[in-house]
């Protein structure tokens, strides 16, 4: 007799119709598991949201795989642990090794969030309390459980998992799932195996530093990410001249160069840009400032990590025997030495955080060179919607930051093709290794963006869905297209 009914289910919460907040649930065996936990970024009520009860209760879930350490898809495991998770949270040792530094970063930045908001709040009732503090990422590290890429492993009785480079930053991982359930689907107590494959967040070929994303043959059930399926991005050679050409006329205006940058892959990403082509971009007379502790420490994790690189930058690494191979670069820790670069008239290249402009140093940079019109804001990821970054990408007039009121006067330019996420034909190139055009969710997209891969899939004559939270998906009910087994 079964102690539970029968199911074999995908169930979709966030980054259904919309690209933050990652998190989806696998219930099979009468246990269920959860796919990413992120958090909702961008948009007034993004606080509230992530504040908001869990769909499902916390203490239920048996276990996490995680994907990668971007925090819209990791953010909200300090509240999952906090609200009653006991299990263990499973990712790739890259992304162990990154997760508490953008988690604590994260935890950091809600306490002080709190801390302005209760500014001259005198009731005890009425203060907030942060989302979560450095207490709650401490115990989150206590669950995670490194498992090597390609090497199959069973986070749940019934369920076999492999971990897949994604391409995306480092750590980044796609996932491959096969899904036992023996059950009364079968008439004879067979056993149902269905194979799912979750794309995680897809980087470019050949992108700097990183592999290519793994080329999976086989699945029943494809779940993949849709950000960029609307867009084609600049090749990279074009982006990389464009770069080069931005900073050409920089240094000719005289002011600075400020770059919203995530302190997790593009950060490390520009700096590599920078090094190869110190000589040819006369670099010299510019000083780098990586202006992020958690940048800092990231780039530091990079190359901890040879093994995730690419034969480039193998070499590359190689040829300079410490990080970061760059003589201008100013690593800046303390609030401090930040602030002084506010000094600073011309001539700095400015990476800093939060990658989309939403809070951390970079709104002081930002603060102290959108009104002039010799410094150049250089956009090189994705820009949610409701984030001072897509305001600026978006071109309008003036912006506020910290209640002020800035007319922007520098030059914005947008490079697409350093983009830590494939375009529309990657994710296409991605797909098409699969046999049998295996029926594909879309997840992790804004709805025209998602809408738009789904036709283009569509013409090759797959099923695709754009998802919705909600969506459930009985597995059991996909015909079986994939036969294989982890081995
Ligand atoms: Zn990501």
């Amino acid at each position: 007799m079964l102690r539970y009914d029968p199911i074999m289910q995908l169930e979709f919460f966030g980054a259904a119709g919309e690209v933050t907040g990652s998190c989806h649930i696998v219930r099979a065996g009468g246990r269920q598991l959860l796919l990413d936990c992120g958090m909702i970024q961008g948009g007034a009520d993004a606080p509230a949201r992530n504040r908001r009860a869990f769909p499902f209760a916390p203490g239920s879930i048996d276990a996490v795989v995680l994907s990668h350490a971007h925090i819209d898809h990791c953010g909200r495991l300090p509240l999952l642990v906090a609200r009653g998770f006991r299990g263990p949270i499973y990712t790739n040792p890259a992304c162990a090794d990154l997760l508490p530094i953008l988690l604590r970063d994260a935890a950091e930045l809600a306490v002080r969030e709190a801390e302005r908001a209760n500014r001259g709040v005198s009731r005890d009732d009425q203060r907030v309390t942060a989302l979560f503090e450095p207490a709650d990422v401490d115990a989150v590290m206590r669950q995670v459980r490194a498992v090597a890429y390609d090497a199959p492993f069973e986070p749940l009785p019934g369920i076999t998992v492999r971990v897949r480079e994604a391409g995306h930053i480092l750590g980044s991982s796609s996932i491959e799932m096969w899904i036992e359930e023996a059950d009364g689907y079968d008439a004879h107590g067979g056993v149902t195996r269905r194979k799912l494959v979750f794309s995680g967040d897809l980087g470019q070929y050949d992108t700097p530093i990183l592999h290519d994303p793994f080329a999976f043959a086989t699945a029943d059930l494809v779940l993949m990410e849709s950000t960029y399926g609307d867009r084609l991005h600049r090749g990279r050679e074009d982006t990389t001249r464009e770069l080069g050409a931005v900073l050409a006329q920089a240094a000719r205006d005289g002011g600075n160069v400020v770059v919203p940058a995530f302190a997790i892959g593009r950060s490390q990403e520009l700096l590599y840009l920078l090094a190869q082509h110190y000589g040819e971009w006369h670099l010299a007379r510019w000083k780098v400032f990586l202006d992020s502790p958690m940048a800092i420490a990231a780039s530091r994790v990079y190359w901890q990590h040879p093994d995730r690189f690419d034969a480039e930058a193998t070499q590359l690494r190689a040829s300079f025997r410490g990080m970061p191979p760059l003589p201008n670069l100013v690593l800046t820790e303390t609030a401090d030495q930040s602030r002084a670069i506010n000094h600073v008239r011309g001539g700095a290249l400015i990476i800093a955080g939060s990658g989309m402009a939403n809070g951390g140093r970079v709104l002081h940079h930002l603060r102290h060179n959108l009104e002039r019109p010799e410094c150049h804001v250089v956009i090189v990821g994705f820009q949610a919607p409701g984030t001072l970054g897509r305001q600026l990408v978006d071109r309008v007039p003036e912006v506020f930051i910290h209640g002020r009121r800035l007319r922007v006067a520098a030059q914005v330019h947008t490079l697409g093709g350093l983009s830590a996420h494939g375009d529309q034909e990657q994710l296409l190139r991605w797909y098409d290794n699969f046999k049998d055009r295996p029926p594909v969710y879309l997840v992790h997209g804004e709805p025209r963006a998602a809408e738009a891969l789904a036709g283009k899939l569509r013409e090759r004559g797959t099923t695709a869905t754009v998802s919705r939270p909600g969506l459930q998906i009985d597995l059991a009910g996909l015909p079986a297209l994939a036969h294989d087994t982890p081995t």
